[in-house]
């Protein structure tokens, strides 16, 4: 999230392309502390804007414990980053809002690692947890991460839970994201995560792997199919 501009324009057009769950990120974790960090809790009043305005439903990352409530009280869905995906402290606090939360894996985090992570909501009274693949840190270097899809089939085989796909991390590149969105719903992903941006040239964060609002149109329409042939609606 930039601007009430970009985000509501954004929110409008993802709505009318079939998305459910609008992901903006208000408190941003940022490689450098000199990249843009995030609107903060103005970014959260514009997400229940944008909810108000189109009845998506709102997902946003925490970062830090001590926005737990803060965070809960705009938010639907808590997202924990790759970054937090072992901060424990920060799951529990997650756990206790109440909320639903998604649990990205971490850079190098093992599945087994990531499950016993997933335990930790779990274990202190939420129910409502969802993994998301987006990629993880390998020697290639083509693309920003290796999206390993191999998680599908075995989040499901391990847990109960759904397993959602982040396609825009995981490959970093606009131009394979179509192309990973369908093979993750042709192995049955629960949900997509997709990074969508009016104009990514001027994207404050990420503009390579930012799918227009054209773009993300075609998509969910070239879904379809695989959305059909995967049984799913
Ligand atoms: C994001 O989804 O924009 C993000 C920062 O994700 P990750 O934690 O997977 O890097
Ligand atoms: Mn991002």
């Amino acid at each position: 999230m930039e601007s009430e501009t970009q985000l509501l324009t954004t929110a409008e057009a993802v709505q009318k392309s079939g998305a459910t769950i609008l992901r903006g990120g208000a408190f941003k974790p940022r490689t450098s502390p000199y990249e843009f960090q995030g609107l903060g809790a103005r970014g959260l009043k514009l997400l229940a804007k944008a909810r108000r305005e189109t009845g998506l439903s709102i997902i946003t990352e925490l970062l830090s414990e001590e926005h737990a409530e803060l965070v809960a009280e705009y938010t639907d869905i808590i997202q924990i980053g790759t970054r937090n995906a072992q901060n424990f402290q920060l799951l529990i606090a997650a756990a206790k809002t109440g909320k639903p939360v998604l649990l990205k894996r971490g850079l190098s985090m093992k599945i087994e690692e990531w499950l016993l992570a997933g335990e930790y909501v779990l274990a202190h009274g939420n129910r409502n947890l969802m993994f998301c693949e987006r990629g993880i840190r390998t020697f290639e270097t083509y693309t920003r991460n290796t999206l390993d899809l191999s998680t599908i089939p075995i989040i499901k085989q391990e847990s109960h839970l759904p397993i959602v796909i982040d396609p825009s991390q995981g490959a970093g590149r606009a131009d394979l994201v179509v192309a990973m969105c369908k093979g993750a719903v042709a192995m049955g992903a629960d949900a997509l995560l997709i990074e969508v941006h009016p104009n990514p040239a001027e994207a404050w964060s990420d503009g390579a792997q930012q799918v227009t609002l054209e773009g993300f149109a075609r998509l969910m329409d070239e879904l379809k199919p695989f959305i059909a042939a995967a049984g799913r609606e």
